[in-house]
């Protein structure tokens, strides 16, 4: 085997032996798509049979029954294996990940001669594959926090308001529709006052425990200020809304986070907004806030609708 000299010094080396103990994994393959040649690292890999020639198709039927080599997680393996070969030997150059079943990555590349010889040379990449793994996780862990509160664990203004926004978007059919609830604790400053700031946490955290309970999967509960929750209820009307939030004043009123007597009070006001095809997410929510500064005026402990 030669490679253009980079000089004229005869290089002392035999290349096809380097080739033979290099961990990358070499193979070439004929027009029939028989393998004609592999290193050692492609056959602890792929455990041809080289004395047999097999063809490339043999080659991974084999491996599939042994289940060794290619990771196919398809139910139809000749159907999978027909996919693929549509795909082999098509272009002078292509390079894809392929996982194994001992668990590797490999990054394979297919080099086509004009005349139909094809060299396969493949890098294990599994260290890569577990770095971007980790990297995914951290990104999605990031977001996460990005979008929850921190003390109550629900989510925070940024995502309730970016959910709203998706949901106003979505409101297209004049038959859909979104509430949008604002509730707010009442007199909060003096259960802080008499009980102290962290037993004012263990309100607001009961608090959101009991919506995201009560709210359904495909409703939506944020803190959006101190002592102040978005919930969002898509297909309902402000009618049915103000039932369920009709059964957290109940659930709510007899609640007693840490031992209050019954006329220390813990109760909230809400308003409620019916939000309209197009409307923007600053006028649904102004109305929303309206409707609580009115409950709020008409006496708190109660429910006003837009
Ligand atoms: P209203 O019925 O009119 O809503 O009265 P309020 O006392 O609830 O409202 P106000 O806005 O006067 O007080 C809100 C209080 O909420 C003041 C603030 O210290 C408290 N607060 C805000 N964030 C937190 C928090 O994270 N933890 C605790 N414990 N208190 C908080
Ligand atoms: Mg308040
Ligand atoms: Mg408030």
């Amino acid at each position: 085997m030669s490679l253009s000299p980079a000089s004229s010094t005869p290089v002392p080396r035999d290349l096809q032996l380097l080739l033979q103990d290099s961990a990358v994994l070499m193979a070439l393959f004929d027009p029939e798509d028989r393998l004609r040649c592999a290193n050692a690292a492609f056959v602890a890999t792929f455990h041809p049979e080289l004395a047999a020639a097999p063809t490339w198709a043999e080659m991974l039927r084999a491996n599939y029954h042994h289940q060794r080599g290619t990771n196919v997680s398809a139910a139809d393996f000749e159907a999978w294996l027909a996919s693929a070969k549509s795909r082999r030997g098509k272009l002078p150059f292509r390079g894809f990940e392929a996982d194994l079943h001992d668990g590797r990555w490999l990054w394979m590349t297919e080099t086509m001669q004009p005349d139909g010889w094809m060299l396969c040379i493949a890098t294990d990449i599994s260290q890569l594959k577990a770095s971007e793994h980790a990297m995914r996780h951290a990104r999605d862990a990031a977001v996460e926090v990005a979008n929850t509160d921190a003390l109550t664990g629900i989510g925070n203004r940024r995502h309730v308001l970016l959910r709203l926004d998706q949901m106003l978007a979505s409101l297209h059919e004049p038959g859909e529709r979104l509430c949008v609830v604002v509730a707010d604790l009442d007199r909060f400053k003096s259960i802080n006052d008499r009980l102290g700031h962290p037993a004012g946490d263990v309100f607001l955290k009961d608090f959101a425990r009991r919506a995201q309970h009560l709210l359904r999967a495909t409703d939506t509960v944020g803190r959006v200020g101190g002592e102040e929750f978005m919930m969002l209820l898509p297909s309902l009307g402000s009618g049915q809304a103000e039932k369920i939030i009709d059964r957290l004043h109940a659930e709510v009123r007899l609640a007693r986070p840490l031992a209050l007597r019954p006329d220390d009070g813990y109760t909230f006001s809400a308003g409620i907004a019916d939000a309209q095809r197009g409307e923007s997410l600053e006028a649904v929510f102004r109305r929303a806030d309206a409707a609580l500064y009115q409950a709020k005026s008409d006496g708190r402990n109660r429910t006003v609708c837009a």
